[in-house]
């Protein structure tokens, strides 16, 4: 519940950061209320306390902020803007980011539960967006082909599709809508953001730098909805034809739901979901090395990434070794509770369907027989949404764990004695995002690189996202790729101009 004394003390803690928290929605340039004047409370997973109240927008008023999108795209001429001049807007976005970053992580974390420390390396992954679109966008050029064809010129355009749905999650407030926005900004689209109704602050936050940076009303726009409105939300941006792309992040679930919606415009689409990350340790790896990895990849936001290792495979004569080495790690390093505090290393889990899902399949594993190294169990003593570091072995397939996303800060860590065996298992699932593997042996590296079936594969390393790199999966995990060059694809069309009857001699 809503305690004075936290409010006072936190309300000391982030002065500068309350000067950031908004309570409305930013649609058209301006800040504005539901047109029911519903709102919906944003609640700490820390403590359940009530960190701010948002407007519980509806269809109506999402169809509103897609017409000024599309206003600020045509009428506006957001479209003929000069990629230089669209680099400076988003260079001073960036700019404005990089000096209110303290503030960002404080609002991040108190609306998300993760740590300061993760809320701060989320800033800088998320700025980093930012950053490097302003420096893509003057570098997204057309082409000029060889015709076929005497007296013809061909040339390849590339132009903004137009207004950019982007519907975000809650696990990386503020990263997941920078790498969407940089991309849709740079290239001359207009946005309508759909934050996840867990973390409407911290997109509100990016909103009012983006306010401050000057982008003209109506180019970047927040739109906030609970769980009430989402669905209808979602369908709304999916059927409105003068939306021309859709970028969503979040369950595969809704990702498919999505993908039906949108084919009745043929709209654009972006869709980063789910993942069942294998992380495979070979009998050549340095344990160690490994074992570092597998605490960044499996504990990182308390599992609840798309990226995390879900399924650990360990060769047989390095398993006991790799489970002693990783158990006494997270008894060591692994300090959960009030993210806000320094020194902490994890939160609690987002909400009571996470915290519910979590303990079920760790219950259903050690009731069928698995066997429990550490954890195993919610910490209420910590708070309500507390579940403790847990490793589990001998996991059989008859048990819900062996190939659920998990998301979660739970590791199953099973054995294997061959290559070819591991790569079935580690394949055996419809998803295909993100994977890891640890060897020293070269050529198995570029074997199992190539063999595993996703879209980015860490070797040796369990942290691998970065600005440069491409970002997305194979198979359900989704469709396109997000930061790298490749980022602005979705963004853009392809026109192809045909010259034709060109005299070359006057
Ligand atoms: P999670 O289960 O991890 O919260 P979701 O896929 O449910 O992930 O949520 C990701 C985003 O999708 C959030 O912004 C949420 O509001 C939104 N969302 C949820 N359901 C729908 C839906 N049916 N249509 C459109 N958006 C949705």
């Amino acid at each position: 519940m809503f305690s004075l004394m936290r409010y006072s003390q936190w309300q000391h803690c982030c002065r500068r950061a309350l000067s950031m928290l908004r309570n409305q929605a930013y649609v058209g340039g301006e800040w504005r209320n539901a047109g029911s004047g519903e709102t919906f409370e944003v609640l700490n997973p820390f403590d359940g306390s009530v960190v701010g109240r948002v407007p519980d927008m509806s269809e109506s008023d999402v169809k509103l902020a897609v017409d000024t999108a599309q206003r600020a795209f045509t009428v506006g001429e957001f479209s003929n803007t000069t990629a230089k001049e669209r680099s400076d807007l988003l260079r001073g976005w960036y700019n404005l980011m990089v000096k209110h970053a303290e503030d960002l992580a404080q609002i991040m974390t108190m609306e998300s539960g993760k740590s300061l420390a993760e809320s701060r390396g989320e800033v800088k992954y998320g700025n980093s967006f930012v950053e490097w679109f302003a420096e893509e966008a003057r570098r997204v050029n057309g082409e000029v082909i060889q015709s076929p064809v005497r007296g013809r010129e061909v040339l390849l355009l590339k132009q903004p599709v137009g207004v950019a749905a982007l519907i975000t999650p809650w696990n990386f407030p503020h990263a997941m809508i920078t790498r969407k926005a940089g991309a849709a900004l740079a290239v001359g689209c207009t946005c309508v953001v759909k934050p996840s109704e867990e973390t409407p602050l911290t997109a509100l936050a990016l909103a009012n730098l983006a306010e401050q940076a000057g982008f003209p009303a109506g180019v970047f726009n927040v739109v906030t909805t609970s769980p009430k409105n989402s669905a209808a939300v979602g369908k709304l941006l999916c059927e409105d034809a003068r939306v021309r792309v859709m970028s969503f992040t979040g369950s595969t679930a809704v990702g498919k739901i999505l993908y039906r919606q949108c084919a009745s415009t043929i709209k654009r689409l972006s869709l980063e979901l789910g993942g069942n990350a294998p992380f495979v340790v070979f009998e050549s790896a340095d344990i160690d090395l490994a074992v570092a990895g597998a605490m960044a990849s499996k504990f990182r936001n308390t599992g609840q990434t798309c990226v995390s290792a879900n399924r650990f495979f360990v060769h047989e004569n390095v398993h006991t070794e790799f489970v002693d080495k990783f158990v006494s790690k997270i008894n060591s390093d692994i300090k959960m509770g009030d993210g806000s505090r320094e020194g902490i290393t994890n939160g609690p889990l987002i909400k009571e369907s996470q915290l519910k899902m979590v303990s079920d399949l760790v219950n259903d594993a050690l009731t069928k027989g698995a066997k429990l190294h550490c954890g195993g169990k919610p910490l209420p003593e910590l708070g309500p949404l507390f579940y403790g570091p847990t490793v589990l072995t001998r996991v059989t397939k008859e048990m819900q764990i062996y190939n659920k996303e998990i998301f979660g800060p739970v590791a199953v860590i099973n054995k294997f004695s061959s290559e070819e065996e591991v790569l079935r298992e580690a394949n055996n699932t419809p998803v295909g995002l993100a994977g890891y593997f640890y060897s020293k042996d070269i050529s198995q590296v570029f074997r199992v690189a190539r063999k595993l079936e996703v879209g980015m594969v860490g070797v040796n390393e369990g942290l691998i996202s970065c600005t440069e790199a491409a970002f997305g999966g194979i198979k359900e995990s989704g469709l396109g790729r997000e930061g790298s060059h490749h980022g602005i694809d979705d963004f853009v069309d392809v026109k192809y101009v045909c010259i034709g009857n060109v005299a070359y001699q006057s």
